[in-house]
């Protein structure tokens, strides 16, 4: 299985960065998760978007869904249309989020042609991808996802506070890919988000073989985050950044 990073900060993104997203490439499936701004623009570096096979939005935040739109229009105005809309998995507050700021119209009626969304929460499969979606703490329905192919397994939390079920979604994951938003000392509203001590102490608890840190504040360390995350746990920990490979 192959995850490359499309954007890794939160809210938005440094200069040249983008938000939330990530293209999954296994069990012969294709599938771009989370659409923040900027990650439409580095998917393509990578992939066409008629090959992907399936779309998963975890949850209705703007830095989640943005790029939603411009692959709509890019679909749909298409020379070379795909034969099927797209299945979109996410939770029904993304596509209304979506659907308010189209607000009907010629854009609302390629919404409908081109994507066919599903709701987000059971276990589903892409071709020979394996889903299994996971509720997390956040303000709005939110869901990490695991991910399992070839028997290989990656999990990715998107954006959530700890919680105590949160080791066990991501136990034994061959890759964790886990929001570090925050470092340090800087204060913040709970249950939203993780700091890096946080998430590297998630990575030892779950035992995981390898930790990726992302949705990081645009303005914050990324070497720091890695140096904090660190403290907890002692296997291979990498901040993301647009364009990484990783192969599991
Ligand atoms: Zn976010
Ligand atoms: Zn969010």
């Amino acid at each position: 299985m192959q995850v490359t990073v499309l954007g890794c900060n939160a809210a938005f993104p440094r200069a040249g960065g983008a938000c939330s997203g990530f293209l999954v490439d296994g069990g012969g499936a294709k599938v771009w998760i989370d659409a923040g701004n900027g990650t439409f623009a580095n998917m393509q570096r990578v992939a066409s978007w008629r090959e992907l096979d399936a779309m998963i939005i975890t949850h209705g935040h703007a830095d989640h869904i943005s790029d939603v739109l411009p692959l709509m229009y890019a679909m749909g105005l298409d020379d070379n249309p795909r034969d099927e809309p797209l299945p979109v998995h996410a939770p029904a507050e993304a596509e209304q989020r979506l659907r308010a700021l189209l607000g009907g119209g010629r854009s609302s009626e390629l919404f409908n042609k081109v994507f066919a969304f599903q709701p987000l929460g059971g276990d589903f499969s892409v071709k020979g991808l394996s889903v299994r979606p996971f509720r997390t703490e956040h303000p709005i329905d939110s869901y990490g996802v695991r991910l399992s192919a070839d028997g290989r397994d990656v999990v990715y939390t998107s954006d959530t506070a700890f919680f105590p079920d949160l080791p066990d979604a991501c136990a034994e994951a061959d890759l964790l890919i886990a929001e570090a938003t925050y470092v340090g000392e800087v204060s913040a509203d709970g249950g939203v988000h993780m700091w890096a001590r946080e998430t590297g102490r998630l990575a030892r608890d779950a035992k995981v073989k390898r930790l990726v840190l992302t949705h990081i504040w645009a303005t914050f360390d990324p070497k720091q985050a890695e140096a904090e995350a660190r403290e907890s746990y002692d296997g291979p920990i990498e901040a993301a950044t647009e364009g990484n490979v990783y192969t599991v």
